[in-house]
């Protein structure tokens, strides 16, 4: 029998050679191929028109992300955030030198739940860093005003939500700072890259020189730094994939995520995740919840039997509160800790197909009956 082709939990999409080859060997024989060149300054031009605040291009999510808490001075306070996130998001606060205290999610949205963040916030809070899971937008509004009555700083890893809109308004045009990953496995790749946005000018002047080692323009250092220039290669790429992300490729993405969803509602034991409603979400991934007793099968079995069908999926977010390396045991998130044990986020591409999402709604119905 001939196996269908898989299904696998990515599939970037980049340009062809083509758009960018003519460019990319003048930045080869010019030498300038990074250090703020002409393509990284013109892609945070556009980033900004999109987004309509000031953008910083870096050379990973992980990197903006770093920068963005060392430049806000959370060091030696706390910085609330998800347990239920990739584990980038804790290391980035140890690394900033500051403590991140967890909290819970929204059952529903699967993004920080206000009020539960409310009941962790002490005279030590430096700002709280909710996290875009699966590129559904955190309640900014409510985050937002939140912090202005703490006077702390609100900060979003938006890593998987570039894109993304919240009542409205772009992502990246809220809060005091917001960052943004263009890794291969997100939306919008650049290979590897990221940005920062932020309309506090404070915020942004010290970001770039922590970027560049810490360096003021004089050459001075500053503060530590790190080195998180993108490269000219990645921002030429950038500027192509500007041209297309908000078009087909995202709509392509909303639709599957829709049908998707459409398809497997209604299955007992089964829970899809929604967005918050003012959000329109890019959708990387969708999260379901499988009930073991209700759904009679547990989430690992489902995982392996997807991937028998050539699905591959992801077990995404894992509860980094019960990683070694963030080892909280005394912090209780009961929504966090079954959403992790229950939570399968499957895939959603820039160029997906209707057969391919009905592959997928079948597998699952399949193995539902088959249980
Ligand atoms: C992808 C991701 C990151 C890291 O971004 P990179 O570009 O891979 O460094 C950080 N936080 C979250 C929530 C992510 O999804």
């Amino acid at each position: 029998m001939l196996k269908p082709k898989p299904l696998n939990i990515v599939r970037p999409k980049f340009p062809p050679l083509a758009d960018f080859r003519k460019d990319f060997e003048a930045a080869l024989k010019s030498g300038q191929v990074t250090n703020n060149g002409p393509w990284v300054r013109q892609f945070e031009e556009r980033l900004s028109a999109i987004t309509t605040a000031p953008a910083l291009a870096f050379n990973s999510g992980q990197s903006a992300l770093m920068t963005m808490l060392a430049a806000c001075e959370v060091q030696g306070g706390e910085v609330i955030c998800p347990s239920f996130t990739f584990p980038a998001t804790p290391s980035a606060i140890i690394w900033a030198r500051a403590m991140p205290v967890f909290a819970d999610i929204n059952p529903r949205t699967l993004v920080l739940d206000v009020n539960d963040v409310m009941q962790r916030i002490t005279s030590r809070t430096r700002a709280i860093l909710s996290v875009d899971a699966y590129g559904n937008s955190s309640d900014y509004a409510a985050l937002t005003k939140l912090c202005e009555r703490q006077g702390i700083k609100c900060l979003f890893d938006s890593a998987p939500a570039f894109g993304s809109t919240d009542l409205g308004y772009p992502n990246g045009s809220w809060a005091d700072a917001q960052i943004f990953s263009f890794h291969a496995t997100k939306q919008m790749p650049t290979m590897e890259g990221g940005a920062l946005c932020s309309r506090d000018k404070y915020i942004i002047e010290r970001a770039r020189m922590i970027r560049n080692f810490g360096l003021d323009h004089t050459g001075v250092c500053q503060m530590p730094g790190i080195n998180g220039k993108m490269l000219e290669v990645c921002a030429m790429i950038g500027c192509v994939q500007l041209e297309h992300y908000a078009d087909h490729q995202h709509r392509t993405r909303r639709q599957a995520a829709a049908r998707m969803s459409t398809a497997l509602t209604g299955i007992t034991g089964l829970t899809v995740a929604k967005d918050r409603h003012s959000a329109e979400p890019n959708w990387l991934y969708l999260p379901i919840m499988i009930d073991a007793v209700e759904f009679g099968l547990d989430r690992d079995l489902v995982v392996a039997l997807l991937e028998d069908r050539g699905i591959h999926v992801r077990t995404y977010y894992p509860a980094c509160h019960l990683m070694p390396a963030f080892w909280f045991p005394m912090v209780t998130l009961p929504v966090t800790e079954r959403v992790a044990r229950e939570v399968i986020a499957l895939p959603l591409y820039n160029d997906m197909t209707t057969d391919e999402v009905d592959r997928i709604t079948a597998a699952i119905k399949e193995i539902r009956d088959a249980r």
